[in-house]
């Protein structure tokens, strides 16, 4: 293994085996106070890749910002090889103001890759581009559901590259939703520049989710493994992960308040009831029942509903019975004492 060289980054000098908190400069804050994006640099002491990995994109996110900070008090980083590239909060705007837009009111996950002059969001973008996924080898970025909505861990990749299928089963969440790149995210940039890139949900905005922040950081270490950042753990046996090729959200046939009856993780079978809609009164009455067999991979925290809100996310699999086994598997996973010492 060959020894690593000083790492240069945003000016600051890393020496091998050290790390640093470095500031980017943003767009101040119209107070006049000075705005930057903080990034933690793990520099190890032999040659490696490079990997970001990012949460908060989408401001009001946080699941992902705790799983950046257990990463980086992790002790398995002292034997890193290569250069970790933490960036606990991409969107420190929308972060303080626990939303999920910029003041601008851009989605910054729709902006990439930004142009330097652009609007505050493209800028963001681009500083986010030139710094940080431009220079690195592979990238993870982390969400959780929006909008009174939760997600089944749940890892969303893009199928057509074979590196990036590799990473998603190293990642070793229950389930990979194959996504068509969206234009102007963070992951259809990064991969436009080559680098395979996944993004992980789990849980739901400006909410922690124990097990949502857990399977994430084993995610996280899990690729550092795959890839050599970290050294290989022959203990851990990855289950090959559901890979759904159908998901579709079951919506609400009228308004009212929705009494739910599964859960994230459930299997459920054609026509098994997934809850019921009323009015506040209980007079007019509607059961949601699932259209197809599947896993719930997400659903609605908040119970008042408008006719077409969405209110179960069911994802077909190839084979339920395979499945059902796979998550119990997860679920037991989540206890096991294994847990902790990969941590
Ligand atoms: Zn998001």
């Amino acid at each position: 293994m060959k020894k690593a060289k000083s790492y240069l980054f945003g000016g600051t000098t890393i020496a091998p085996g050290e790390r640093t908190t470095v500031e980017l400069p943003m767009a101040k804050l119209y107070t006049s106070s000075e705005m930057s994006l903080p990034v933690q640099v793990v520099h190890g002491r032999t040659e490696g890749p490079i990997m970001f990995v990012s949460a908060a994109v989408h401001g009001d996110e946080i699941n992902g910002v705790e799983i950046i900070r257990r990463l980086l008090n992790s002790r398995s980083l002292r034997s890193l090889r290569g250069t970790l590239l933490a960036v606990p909060v991409v969107n420190p705007f929308g972060f303080i103001q626990r939303s999920r837009y910029l003041p601008d009111r851009r989605d910054l996950n729709r902006s990439f890759p930004g142009v330097s002059r652009g609007s505050l969001a493209g800028r963001v973008a681009h500083l986010f581009m030139n710094e940080i996924a431009g220079r690195s080898n592979y990238g993870i970025d982390l969400h959780t559901g929006s909008n009174f909505r939760t997600n089944l861990p749940q890892i969303r990749a893009s199928l057509d590259d074979s590196a990036t299928i590799e990473l998603a089963s190293a990642f070793g969440a229950p389930i990979v939703v194959p996504s068509e790149l969206r234009e102007g995210s963070l992951r259809e940039a990064v991969a436009a520049q080559g680098t395979p890139v996944l993004v992980y949900e789990g849980g739901e905005a400006l909410y922690f989710n124990e097990s949502a922040i857990r399977v994430g950081l084993r995610g996280v270490l899990r690729v550092m493994r795959y890839v050599g950042m970290l050294p290989r753990n022959r203990r851990v046996k990855v289950r090959e992960p559901i890979i759904t090729d159908r998901t579709s959200w079951v919506r609400a046939g009228m308004s009212g308040i929705f009494t739910r009856r599964v859960n994230p993780g459930d299997m459920v079978k054609k026509r098994t009831k997934l809850g019921v809609l009323s009015d506040p009164l209980g007079d007019a009455q509607e059961s949601v029942s699932a259209p197809f067999t599947g896993i719930v991979i997400g659903q609605l925290t908040l119970p008042l509903v408008h006719e077409g809100d969405a209110l179960i996310h069911l994802a077909r699999v190839p084979d339920p019975e395979e499945a059902e086994e796979a998550m119990d598997e997860y679920t037991s996973s989540l206890t096991d004492e294994d847990f902790g010492m990969e941590r």
